[in-house]
């Protein structure tokens, strides 16, 4: 964040910057040198062998002296039968980020509001501000869920033309609930946008709710995915929203042209093949996760409950900042969220692999107890935390 700061003020010194964009800070993950790697929740199985030896094969067939398809027709119908939707219902897009970015192009901009219900993913607030387009903050309850009273309380005291759910929500990790999601799709008066990246791992999809949400409701609706977290591919940069044909039609207009490039188009196209290896190492991160889980409770931390890849916790006896320091020192990286409002003294840890979560969990324990002290029995210590000490 300071770096990105220190870049705003040296360009202001020449040519001045948007004057709303000055105070915006950079939303970036450290890219810290270790040897474990769990700040970003990505997958951490790197997609099957089979998929890129079929991306070589599409890769050997690109004309690439020719623009690529620019209504990316092949990869559009693909997204489209996996979902069950009509093509016209899906925008492909460099990342879901880029989705949101056209979503709020089309939809936001000057004298426009979008919602959020934080404590979410910073990057709807972020992008819309990039786009010039208000932001009012709504609150998550104690457990962080939305209810419709956080529901009315948004919508009575801004109209948003965006009204942003995450489900399950990074980063608390909780799936939104499909009746709250419903009642504001029946009662805001914007687009309703449901991000969900982490959705394969999560309980419900809101596109359960597309078939249902007939007439203007279904006009609303519009769910995101992403390539980079279950389909193991983040750095392809592809993602997509589904939505009506209207709102992809507008997000088609404000993309720039030919912006989804032949090696991205293939990329997609192979790994709609490969569903079944994706679904097994979904289901191999959620016995990860659950496995984690059980261990954090015997720690001297909080944790929630989680629906998704990663998991968020607190700890008692010491604070986030110091914890996040003393993991790196064991050469393994979490997310600190200790700043991000609501989510004081909280970091998240993605899950990896058996090894890299075992690794992790050691090296807590081993903090944690060191903290204790030789003299403390550990098995009081887990007991006896005062909750916000040190
Ligand atoms: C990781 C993540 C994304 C993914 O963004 P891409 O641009 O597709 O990589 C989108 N939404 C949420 C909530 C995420 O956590």
């Amino acid at each position: 964040m300071s770096r990105a700061g220190s870049g705003v003020s040296r360009l202001r010194a020449s040519i001045p910057l948007r004057e709303d964009l000055v105070e915006l800070a950079g939303y970036h993950s450290p890219q810290v040198s270790v040897e474990v790697r769990l700040n970003t929740n990505e997958s951490p199985f790197p997609p099957p062998a089979s998929w890129l030896e079929e991306l070589v094969s599409l890769a050997r067939q690109v004309e690439y002296h020719r623009y690529p398809d620019r209504g990316y027709v092949a990869l559009r119908s693909a997204v489209a039968a996996h979902h069950g939707v009509e093509p016209e219902m899906v925008f492909c897009a460099n990342g879901s980020n880029e989705a949101i970015q056209c979503l709020l192009l089309a939809y936001g901009g000057p004298g426009r509001t979008a919602a959020v219900f934080e404590p979410t993913y910073a990057l709807h607030s972020h992008i819309s501000r990039l786009t010039g387009t208000a932001v009012h903050r709504g609150w998550r309850d104690g457990e962080f869920a939305v209810t419709r009273e956080c529901v009315d309380s948004v919508l009575s005291s801004s109209a948003p033309a965006v009204t942003f759910f995450c489900s399950p929500n990074n980063p608390t990790g909780r799936s939104e609930d499909p009746e709250v999601v419903g009642y504001a799709l029946a009662s805001a008066p914007g687009l309703v946008v449901v991000d969900e990246a982490y959705g394969q791992f999560g309980r419900w999809s809101a596109l359960d709710l597309m078939g249902d949400a007939a007439g203007s409701a279904g006009e609303r609706l519009v769910v995101l995915r992403t390539f980079s977290k279950t389909w193991s591919m983040a750095a392809c940069r592809l993602g997509y929203l589904i939505g009506p044909p209207e709102v992809v039609a507008a997000c088609d207009s404000v993309a720039l042209p030919y912006h989804l490039n032949s090696l991205t188009q293939a990329a997609g196209i192979a790994a709609l093949a490969h569903v079944e290896e994706m679904e097994e190492r979904v289901a191999l991160i959620i016995a990860e996760r659950e496995r984690i889980e059980r261990s954090l409770t015997e720690l001297d931390v909080e944790t929630w409950s989680s629906d998704a890849n990663f998991l968020l916790f607190r700890p008692r006896s010491m604070p986030a900042r110091v914890l996040w320091e003393a993991l790196v020192e064991e050469s393994v990286l979490l997310r600190d969220c200790s700043s991000w409002p609501g989510l004081e003294g909280c970091l998240r840890v993605t899950v990896g692999t058996a090894e890299e979560n075992t690794r992790f969990l050691r090296a807590l324990a081993r903090i944690l107890h060191a903290l204790a002290g030789p003299t403390v029995d550990t098995a009081a210590q887990s007991t006896g935390g005062q909750e916000g000490g040190a």
